[in-house]
Parts: structure tokens; C-alpha cells; sequence
């Protein structure tokens, strides 16, 4: 069986234990969902090119040797390459002088043939954050870093939402999650996470009532208990318990986190930051970890890249 084949028959084999050991719970499966949204795109770009159209293009600039890093853009590669989507990376050693680090984003805001490209954290030190900001092109930011994009998302413009919050999003849509008119708790108030995703759920097409707490916020359980739709995103491995849950509620862990355990096969387990044995069974629907939110989060990195590449081809009219 082939590599990918072989990682979703697991896949879909891990999700149907857990459709089985939880049959109260529904169990929200991203990567089936993420799966169905690439097909879509794959249709589509099979489409463009069978009319003589360039693929859709999509660069990543990264420096250093952080693992996570380097394996999330490798992983991008081979998604775009799935998709039918043409990648190039752009991977500095973490010594990069500022100055070449700029002038590659130079580089692709200028050229035509790259529709949108992501810059990937942790930036080396002597790169500096607001510089890579005042550079990038808003037209091509995937990953909403300008203020034009994160300006849009609070009015409720047209924009490239941030992979994270928009996968959240059509978790939830696609997912048959109610959100019009229901308390949201988010946990994490991150300019990736937190912040956007609560500007995402407020607007009209949601209409959710939010709450957004965080490291300051008192009594958390309790606050997150109004929930009926949790969402956690804090960087603390399995932090969240039955304690934090309204009966019934539907849980989103957006957490992802490698725990050493030799147990398993690999010496670690991977898990986000709900404890997901004890919180499923309160739960009327609940993202597994893995399989739920970071599944998603390079699907919707795809849907960014068409759709800014349908706007430079309207734009070329
Ligand atoms: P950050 O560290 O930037 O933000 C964490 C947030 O959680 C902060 O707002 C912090 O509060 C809050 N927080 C921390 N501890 C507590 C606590 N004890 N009680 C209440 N709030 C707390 O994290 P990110 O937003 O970047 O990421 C969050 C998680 O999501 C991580 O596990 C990360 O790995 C994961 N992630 C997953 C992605 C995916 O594709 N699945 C993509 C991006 C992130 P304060 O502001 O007060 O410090």
C-alpha cells in the first residue's frame, strides 16, 4: 500500500475506535473533512490546467532548524503537491542576514508567477518581526500577518483569514456545528488563534456570542462551563478536564503537543490540550487530536492560495 494510502486507512481506522468507544459523542473528524475540501481543489485545478491555466502557486520562506517548523513546511510541499499545486520553499540557515530574509519577500511580492506565500515562525532574532510585517504584500499574505488583512477580518471585509481560525470555521460549518446564537468560549487570545478567531465567530455569517479568556481570566472553569461551544487553544498539553465542560457541549482542541511516552511505539504521544478521555464523554461533539484542527489548518492554507490566485487572474481582466 502506498505511504498516503497507508496514513489514511490509519486514520480512518484511529476515527472509527473512537466513533466506537464513544457512541454518545460525536466525533468530529478533520482529516476527513480537510480530505474532502483538497479533493474539491484538486477537482479544481485539474480543471484549470485541462484549460491550458497555470496551477495555483504557493511559496513558504523559513530559516532555522526548528523541527516543528521544517516539518510543517514539509508537509505543505507535499500537500500542494497533492492538490496539484506548484510550491517552492525558500529555507535559509538560522544565520540569514536580515537583509536577504526582506529582500526574498521582495522578491515574490514582485513576481507574478506566485499567488501568495507564508513566512513561518519562530523568525531568527536578527530578523525582525515588524520589518518581515511592513514587507509583505497584503494581496499575498496567507497567513493574515498585515494589519490590512487583520483589519479586514475585524470589519468582516473580504480577506485571507488565518489558516488556524478559518479551519475552526469550517470545522465547525462543514461539521453541522450550530453557531448562530450560542455562547463560544475561546481560551487564548493569540494574534494567530485567539484574537482572529474570535473576530470570525462574532461576525454575521456566525453570530455567536464570544467570550475570550486567557492567562489573567478568573474563575476559568466556571466561565468556560457557559460554554456551549468550547474552544481551546493555550499551549498547555491535556490542561482542560470533564471540569471545564457543560453537559453536552461541543469541544474544538486546536492544542497539538508531542508527550514523550515509551508505551508507544514511537516514545511519545501526540495530544492537544484536552484531556480527551475525560472530557468526551460530557460532550455532544468533540475534535480528536490528532485528526481534528491541525488537519484542517493546511486545508484552509490551500483555500487562501485559490482564492488569491482567482483574484490575480480577475485582476488580470
Ligand atoms: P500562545 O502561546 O501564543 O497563546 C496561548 C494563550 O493561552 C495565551 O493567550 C495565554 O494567555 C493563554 N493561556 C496560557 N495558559 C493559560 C491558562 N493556564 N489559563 C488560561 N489561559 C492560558 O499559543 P497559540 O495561540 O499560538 O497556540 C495555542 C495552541 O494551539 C498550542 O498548543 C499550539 O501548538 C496550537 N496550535 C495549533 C495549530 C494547528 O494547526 N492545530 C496552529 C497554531 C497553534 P496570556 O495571553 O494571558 O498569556
Amino acid at each position: 500500500m502506498a505511504n498516503g494510502q497507508q496514513l489514511m486507512a490509519d486514520s480512518q481506522s484511529q476515527s472509527l475506535k473512537l466513533k466506537s468507544k464513544y457512541r454518545m459523542t460525536r466525533i468530529i473528524d478533520g482529516k476527513e473533512i480537510a480530505s474532502t475540501i483538497k479533493t474539491e481543489i484538486a477537482t479544481e485545478v485539474k480543471s484549470l490546467l485541462d484549460h491550458g491555466k497555470p496551477a495555483p502557486h504557493l511559496a513558504v520562506i523559513i530559516a532555522g532548524e526548528d523541527g516543528a517548523a521544517l516539518s510543517y513546511v514539509n508537509s505543505i510541499e507535499k500537500q500542494c503537491k497533492g492538490v496539484g499545486y506548484i510550491c517552492s520553499a525558500y529555507k535559509f540557515p538560522a544565520n540569514v542576514s536580515e537583509k536577504d530574509f526582506l529582500a526574498t519577500i521582495d522578491f515574490l511580492n514582485r513576481d507574478d508567477e506566485v499567488d501568495g506565500y507564508i513566512i513561518q515562525m519562530p523568525l531568527p532574532k536578527q530578523v525582525s518581526m515588524d520589518k518581515v510585517v511592513a514587507h509583505v504584500d497584503p494581496k499575498k499574505d496567507m497567513d493574515c500577518f498585515h494589519p490590512i488583512n487583520m483589519g479586514n477580518l475585524l470589519l468582516g471585509n473580504e480577506c485571507y483569514a488565518p489558516a488556524t481560525p478559518y479551519g475552526v470555521m469550517e470545522l465547525l460549518r462543514r461539521g453541522g456545528v450550530e453557531t448562530s446564537g450560542k455562547n463560544c468560549v475561546i481560551i487564548g487570545r493569540s494574534n494567530i488563534v485567539g484574537k482572529p478567531l474570535a473576530m470570525m465567530l462574532l461576525q454575521k455569517d456566525a453570530n455567536a456570542t464570544v467570550t475570550v479568556c486567557h492567562s489573567r481570566t478568573e474563575n476559568l472553569p466556571q466561565v468556560c462551563r457557559r460554554a456551549d461551544i468550547l474552544i481551546v487553544a493555550i499551549g498547555k498539553p491535556e490542561m482542560i478536564t470533564a471540569d471545564y465542560v457543560k453537559e453536552q457541549a461541543t469541544v474544538i482542541d486546536v492544542g497539538i503537543h508531542r508527550i514523550p511516552d515509551e508505551s508507544q511505539p514511537k516514545g511519545y504521544k501526540v495530544c492537544g490540550d484536552v484531556k480527551f478521555d475525560d472530557v468526551a464523554p460530557h460532550c455532544e461533539a468533540i475534535t480528536p487530536v490528532p485528526g481534528g484542527v491541525g488537519s484542517m489548518t493546511m486545508a484552509c492554507l490551500l483555500l487562501n492560495t485559490m482564492k488569491a490566485y482567482k483574484a490575480k487572474a480577475k485582476s488580470e481582466l
